[in-house]
């Protein structure tokens, strides 16, 4: 088998799988949601990696998008259900994952159907399935367990330095979806949930991951710098106000962000959180489908990659 992703695929996926492994093992109640990120991201970066973008810790309904403000003093409380969702890349080269812990045993049941339901979904996955045929998997495999997908979230193609390449592989059945091609990167995260929710995400009003859309003059030297900054630091990937702490006063941060947003030199991304505010479980991992199988990239702790699933 000829594989050609580039190899920086196989060291990131390596420490992403370092990190889920050492983060599962750590995270219990009485956590500060802030010292999490902070040690995800670090562990990262330790393990030769740049964080892809801010890590995600979304508790309950909180679905994604949400990352540790500077001065979080949110914990994990006993009977939360939290999803960790974060990225790690080599030269641009992007791993996503995530996994949920659960500690309420009312959702043991949901946070396992949804681990199994992706083990199902990748089963499947070789090239030239149909994206929509991943979907269909995930959405009887939930409702065999007595659950449903959340509808409008879906995992994605992977491209340097972008973590939405323009393909989505569903939550659900869908037609007229792109087959998926041999050495092409995906990440494939289902989203599960109660049957008495919505299905859905909608966005709330708290917004704490930017990224980077014009380098536009705005006519502030402040702001100027600071969008060069960004670019340098993270190109167009998404970052958040505790990565700029070292060189803004962290008092001021939040409010330049916020301006460079109305200018429309940022993106800002809105917090998304489960229309009937019930409890999501998610599980995501990346893979690169081959002629008979799959490489997951993100369970490689020990070995360079030459796992395939058949
Ligand atoms: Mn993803
Ligand atoms: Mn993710």
């Amino acid at each position: 088998m000829v594989l050609s992703i580039p190899r920086e695929y196989f060291k990131a996926g390596r420490i992403a799988s370092n990190v889920i492994d050492d983060t599962s093992r750590k995270v219990s109640v009485g956590d500060r949601i802030l010292d999490i990120c902070n040690e995800v991201e670090a562990m990262t970066k330790a393990l030769g990696g740049e964080p892809a973008f801010p890590c995600n810790v979304g508790i309950n309904s909180v679905t994604a998008h949400y990352t540790a403000e500077i001065d979080d003093e949110s914990l994990i409380k006993n009977g939360d259900v939290v999803k960790i969702d974060f990225g790690v890349h080599v030269n641009g080269y992007i791993i996503d994952t995530a996994f949920t812990l659960s500690f309420n045993p009312d959702y043991d049941a949901l946070v396992r159907a949804t681990e199994e339901v992706l083990k199902e979904a990748i089963s499947t996955i070789r090239e030239g399935v149909r994206a929509g045929e991943i979907g269909r998997v995930v959405e009887d495999g939930a409702k065999k367990r007595g659950f449903q997908p959340i509808s409008n979230l879906s995992g994605h193609l992977l491209q340097q330095y972008k973590i939405h390449g323009g393909v989505s592989i569903p939550n659900v059945w869908l037609a007229s979806t792109p087959l998926l091609k041999a050495n092409e990167v995906y990440a494939i995260e289902p989203f599960l949930t109660t049957l008495d929710g919505a299905g859905v995400v909608v966005d709330s009003s708290i917004r704490n991951i930017y990224s980077l859309i014009s380098r536009k003059k705005t006519g502030d030297k402040r702001l100027d710098s600071l969008i060069d900054e960004i670019w340098r630091r993270f190109k167009t990937l998404p970052f958040t106000a505790r990565w700029l702490i070292d060189i803004i006063d962290k008092n001021e941060v939040k409010s330049m962000l916020d301006r460079l947003t109305k200018m429309k030199a940022l993106h800002a991304y809105s917090v998304l959180v489960e229309a009937s505010q019930r409890v999501v479980a998610q599980f995501e991992h990346t893979l690169t489908p081959t002629e008979n199988g799959v490489i997951v990239l993100t369970q490689n702790k020990q070995d360079m990659g030459d796992e395939v699933y058949e």
